[in-house]
């Protein structure tokens, strides 16, 4: 039986004595490396939950999750140096190091999440990697961030040729002192994206947004390599489709479909033509349309993907049982009952609108989602 030293002078080696820690680290240990099944499962269920899935150890989620959840680029971990500073095993590589480096690593990820009010399981998830990066690499002003419960989000750094304009930093963009939008409680079942158009460009739908008789709004709106967030992305409930407002997040991609705007556009070097309404085209609707620009288009779709993975929102849109996209309205129960979660059109919601219908089957690929049963094998970042 050792003596406990001084905390300074305690090595890992030391503490791994003490009967204690012997204790606890078989609450987080696992032996071996986790089989491919393990990974499987932990890859499939970590968009939806962003967790580790219950009966995986920690020791194993350790060595699996980095690149997933963003703090191991694959060749080492990149965990803020001041945090290694408090909890010094969390310098170590869950990865690479022998087993009881990996025992320690869980270890500390478990002292941290004790410290700072995170259930403590020893699993460095999304939960704890942001608890991390706001307590010590707080995201600045300049830096590209997204707002998600009151919390920057750093975005990922193949993002960052798109300008970020929050309503954090940008008062024009804060509509919430124009009240078009309700409080939404950080837990909420948030399940589903809605996409739109809205506005000739972010300025103008915001001026929008904030004309008091006009009772509507969404999350943000994208421009060419430019995103606009005005609200919270998820303690808002912003006005924008109707019954799906409260479990939905909105977003307008900030251009006309119009023809007549061509000029306009043009003028301010957008790349867009006038081209025939894509099949299939709602009773109605014109023949002809603006095509969406490709910057525009890119950007939203890098933005949602995110947004989805970060918000937990499960990357698909409709499709029909042959995998073929699906046009046709949802029924309310299927959308209330949260039958489907996922990206979809204003023109899924409501048989009366068709934004951004004539750009959807661009969109849809441009997200890379396939269709249930065709993973995308050659689809990662
Ligand atoms: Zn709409």
């Amino acid at each position: 039986m050792t003596t406990m030293m001084n905390n300074d002078d305690e090595t890992f080696e030391d503490m791994a004595s003490d009967g204690w820690i012997s204790q606890q680290r078989r609450l987080w240990r696992a032996g071996g490396c986790p089989s491919g099944d393990v990974i499987d499962a932990m890859r499939a269920s970590h968009n939806v939950s962003k967790k580790g899935p219950s009966g995986v150890s920690a020791v194993d989620y350790n060595q699996v999750a980095g690149s997933l959840v963003g703090w191991h680029n694959g060749d080492d971990h990149i965990i803020p140096d001041a945090a290694c500073d408090d909890y010094e095993a969390l310098g170590l590589d869950p990865v690479t190091e022998d087993q009881m480096g990996k025992d320690w690593f869980a270890f500390d990820v478990w002292r941290f999440q004790k410290d700072h009010g995170l259930y403590p399981n020893g699993y460095l998830d999304q939960t704890t990697w942001d608890k991390l990066l706001s307590t010590y690499a707080p995201v600045a002003d300049e830096d590209d961030y997204i707002v998600i419960s009151g919390s920057r989000q750093r975005v990922d750094a193949d993002m960052s040729e798109i300008d970020y304009r929050t309503f954090h930093t940008h008062r024009k963009y804060d509509l919430s002192r124009f009240k078009h939008y309700k409080k939404r409680k950080a837990n909420a079942d948030v399940r589903l994206i809605v996409m739109h158009w809205g506005g000739f460009d972010i300025d103008h739908l915001a001026r929008v947004f904030s004309t008091p008789n006009r009772k509507v709004s969404s999350h943000g709106a994208f421009g060419p390599d430019v995103f606009a967030q005005y609200y919270d992305l998820k303690t808002a409930t912003t006005w924008h489709a109707g019954y799906v407002n409260r479990f939905s997040i909105g977003f307008d991609i900030a251009q006309q479909p119009g023809v007549s705007h061509l000029a306009r556009y043009k003028a301010k070097d957008y790349d867009v033509e006038i081209i025939d309404h894509p099949k299939p085209r709602r009773p109605g609707t014109p023949k002809k349309i603006l095509s969406i620009e490709p910057r525009t288009l890119a950007t939203a779709a890098a933005v949602v993907r995110w947004v989805a993975r970060e918000v937990g929102i499960p990357l698909q849109v409709p499709r029909h049982k042959d995998g073929s996209l699906s046009y046709d309205v949802f029924d309310r129960q299927t959308l209330q009952n949260g039958e489907f979660k996922g990206i979809v059109g204003h023109f899924h919601i409501s048989g009366r609108k068709w934004d951004p219908l004539p750009w959807w089957t661009q969109f849809a690929e441009a997200l890379g989602t396939v269709p249930d049963g065709q993973a995308a094998e050659n689809s990662s970042t």
